[in-house]
């Protein structure tokens, strides 16, 4: 018999390996030229909490394995995950792919993180 902590652990393990496709593309997506910290964010710093790119950068520094996910509670991550699924969902209406259908990275992420988000939600 599987025990319910084992069960939550293993949800636990899957919420954190979805977060790694949207970490990457935020990180691919940030404009670092201007930064004066290379993209590591400093909430005391007050030109990081008039950056352009601030949420994104928060949103990534709250999410990066250093910070421990392990540790986090799971409506953490799962809030974090539905950021990551705004994020991904406004990258995908730009580009116009049918999120329903696509085979692309992007659109098929979408379509199994939604999905897990179901699941973890599930009584
Ligand atoms: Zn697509």
């Amino acid at each position: 018999m599987v025990s319910t902590r084992a069960i939550k652990e293993s949800m636990r393990q899957r919420l954190i390996e979805a977060l790694s496709y949207p970490r990457e593309l935020v990180r691919n997506d940030m404009d670092l030229d201007d930064c004066p910290h290379n993209g590591l964010y400093d909430d005391e710093d007050g030109r990081c909490l008039a950056c352009p790119q601030q949420p994104e950068c928060e949103w990534l520094y709250n999410n990066e394995e250093f910070v421990a996910l392990e540790q986090k509670p799971i409506a953490e991550i799962l809030a974090a995950l539905e950021i990551a699924s705004d994020y991904v969902g406004a990258q995908i209406t730009y580009w116009e792919h049918d999120s329903r259908r696509c085979r692309c990275t992007s659109c098929t992420w979408l379509r199994d993180t939604l999905r897990l988000v179901d699941e973890a939600r599930a009584p």
